[in-house]
């Protein structure tokens, strides 16, 4: 398996689902997600030159890109797991971008360690689009409260909205409902699509967007049990 392969096969498919719904290539963001991966694997995407990874866990991604960082000054990191308060003010030390914001009081002690560590970091705010139980994210009712809260109120920087599309549903449903959550909010960024249904998400690049996809396995192979 060629991980350079991969990454060219996947960034063709995006060009051409792009080209077919005329929705513009530079507003897709590829986060490559590294969460789980054997180092070799992390090594061929960074000579491969891809710089935005994805992690969902703080501590998993500090072992593995800490070091990085240094030799890798443009590397850019989003975390795209749940955030427990306690870990904050690691997560604002090593990412440049939070995908899952998803209450208030976690928006607070982001606020507050972004301000002593004089970095403020892009958020997005979750959105449990299929109102799943084991699923986070505030409900599609509460979004605009919610965004009010963070960005007005609380002054945090806003970037768009994530979600998680429910397995067995049609993930374009709930990328069309994130989307009209996000212009109704006036948010011009959204983060969907995995390595099973990005192909849904590139054509929203065509409402002038910012569009982040968040591919795993499609790039680095199927992750390790371990
Ligand atoms: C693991 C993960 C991905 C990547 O999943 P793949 O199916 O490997 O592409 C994307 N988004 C989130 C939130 C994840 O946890």
């Amino acid at each position: 398996m060629s991980i350079a392969q991969n990454f060219i096969d996947t960034q063709d498919q995006i060009t051409k689902t792009a080209d077919q719904f005329d929705a513009y290539h530079d507003l897709i963001r590829l986060v490559a997600v590294s969460k789980k991966q054997p180092d070799d694997r992390i090594g061929s995407a960074l000579q491969y030159g891809h710089r935005i990874y994805g992690e969902n866990r703080v501590q998993e991604a500090q072992g593995r890109w800490l070091d990085r960082c240094d030799h890798y000054p443009d590397l850019q990191l989003h975390l795209i797991g749940p955030l427990q308060t306690n870990k904050a003010k690691d997560a604002v030390a090593l990412f440049d971008m939070i995908h899952t914001l998803d209450r208030e009081k976690l928006a607070r002690t982001l606020k507050k360690e972004m301000e002593k560590q004089a970095r403020h970091i892009p958020c997005f705010i979750q959105v449990n689009t299929g109102e799943e139980d084991q699923k986070s994210g505030i409900l599609p009712s509460e979004t605009a409260d919610f965004v009010n809260l963070c960005r007005d109120e609380i002054g945090l920087q806003i970037k768009g909205l994530m979600c998680i599309p429910p397995i067995d549903e049609p993930a374009a449903l709930h990328f069309a409902l994130l989307n009209k959550l996000a212009d109704e909010n006036g948010l011009n960024a959204l983060s969907i699509g995995m390595s099973s249904d990005f192909e849904k998400a590139v054509p929203f690049a065509k409402t002038r967007k910012e569009i982040f996809i968040r591919v795993g396995s499609a790039l680095f192979g199927e992750r390790p049990d371990f």
